[in-house]
């Protein structure tokens, strides 16, 4: 008789407490905010983004905030801003969202991968040096999962080559490193304010930065209606207030007023997510072969718990994948646990072969010296390459509640001390490999 709810035993609850997991929490000064700028049919405007901008700068700690539609276009504007361009090079953790670094290649950019740290799944600052060359203008440096990367180690490289620093803090809002905001070590940062991440306010993003040079310049890029604002009559002579980026990259305005009322409420939210994930953790933190991915140094935190991963030891389990454990938990909990995070972006030929303009080369190594391929400048990237079979993804809790949560604990405790009856499963995913790869399969 099984135990295991995967094979018909008792599951520890057998229904999702929707309310635990559900986001973003939507209040009333919210629906009202939506519904005035409806109303009023001021969508298009950007009077109420501007206050959301200068609300969200105060919070940040920095002079300039730009909303952006999309974090994916706050960070193509970053690019822009610090100047990279065609046969530069961008640095980017191959673990992370296609949006850190894709959008470099318009720019006539190539994108070079280096690898993450095993231990918390950040951008290896070794790495990053070991894949400097003379064309490397700038890094992407993700807050990967929530957890802050390791700037003091990451900046001194990057100073000491003389190369611009962008910060993705889409995972990471409100998140700090030391003491310090995620979002302020660089030279400019962006991320995304989307649905799903833990800053939500529908579609959006913020760039963010100190430098003047790089606000005017992502201005020119994508916010026509604000160029002469920033640049003068002489330096608009000849050109208009045409974007340079032939974009528009205007927030929606029922975004920038959702924004202002979630920015009333974030930090006391994320504190509360903290305060469940780390009781979570405390109830299973004896259980072998599995570990919390958390910041050590004082000051440095985990804000908001976005995507949230912990290591797992196959090994510890009779080399049984994370794939079937997570099965396993999932089915005491009806969901929340799954297995892996983000492909290995350096395995897309996107960034080695691909023509994406027509230019009858690979768009990626358009403007390279001849004969050096992208292939070789990122080279192999082993944490990147098996990083995959080694995680799990836990359940993101929204509430402090912990009669809820110890049921989680219970699951996660039940599918380890029962771990054998998984070694019968068969199949690609049963034993722990190369499941990263696996992904593209489907
Ligand atoms: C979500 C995300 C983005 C893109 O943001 P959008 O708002 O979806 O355009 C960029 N980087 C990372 C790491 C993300 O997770």
């Amino acid at each position: 008789m099984s135990k295991l709810a995967l094979y018909g035993g008792t599951p520890v609850l057998k229904e999702n407490p929707e309310h635990l997991f559900h986001w973003p929490i939507v209040n009333d000064a919210m629906r009202k905010a939506q519904l005035d700028v409806l109303e009023a049919g001021n969508m298009s405007g950007n009077d109420i983004t501007a206050k959301f901008e200068e609300e969200f700068a105060k919070w940040q700690h920095v002079k300039y905030a730009l909303a952006h539609n999309t974090g994916t276009n706050s960070l193509l504007a970053a690019m822009y801003g610090v100047g990279l361009g065609p046969g530069d090079e961008l640095i980017c953790p191959s673990i992370t969202y296609w949006a850190s670094c894709t959008a470099a290649l318009g720019l006539g950019a190539t994108v070079v991968f280096c690898d993450i740290c095993e231990k918390d799944l950040q951008i290896d600052p070794a790495s990053f040096e070991a894949h400097i060359t003379p064309r490397t203008k700038a890094v992407m440096v993700v807050h990967y999962m929530a957890h802050p990367a390791d700037m003091d180690k990451i900046m001194a490289i990057a100073r000491k080559h003389g190369i611009k620093v962008i910060e993705d803090v889409s995972h990471a809002q409100g998140g700090h490193y030391k003491g310090k905001m995620l979002g302020t070590f660089g030279d400019v940062a962006g991320m995304s304010l989307m649905s799903g991440k833990s800053f939500a306010i529908g579609e959006g993003g913020m760039m963010v930065t100190n430098d003047p040079e790089i606000y005017r310049r992502a201005i020119r890029f994508g916010h026509y209606e604000r160029i002469n604002q920033v640049y003068s009559d002489e330096e608009i002579a000849g050109t208009n207030i045409i974007p340079f980026g032939g974009q528009k990259f205007r927030m929606h305005q029922i975004s920038s007023a959702m924004g202002i009322e979630q920015l009333k409420k974030y930090d006391a939210e994320i504190a509360e997510i903290d305060k469940a994930m780390k009781y979570f953790w405390k109830g299973i933190e004896d259980v072998k072969g599995l570990r919390m991915i958390y910041p050590d140094d004082p000051g440095s935190d985990k804000s908001g718990w976005y995507a949230s991963r912990f290591g797992y030891d196959p090994e510890v389990f009779g080399g049984v994948s994370n794939t079937v454990f997570a099965k396993a938990l999932a089915a005491e909990v009806q969901g929340q646990f799954c297995a892996q995070c983000n492909f290995p972006l350096h395995h897309s030929e996107v960034f080695y072969t691909v023509d994406i303009f027509g230019h009858g080369r690979p768009t990626a190594a358009l403007n390279l010296p001849k004969g050096v391929d992208p292939r070789a400048l990122t080279g192999k990237l082993p944490v990147a390459d098996t990083i995959n079979s080694r995680l799990l993804g836990e359940p993101w809790f929204k509430h402090f509640e912990p009669d809820l949560i110890d049921r989680y604990v219970e699951a996660v405790h039940k599918v380890a001390e029962n771990y054998r009856e998984l070694l019968v499963e068969k199949g690609d995913d049963a034993r722990s490999g190369n499941v990263a790869l696996t992904h593209r399969k489907k």
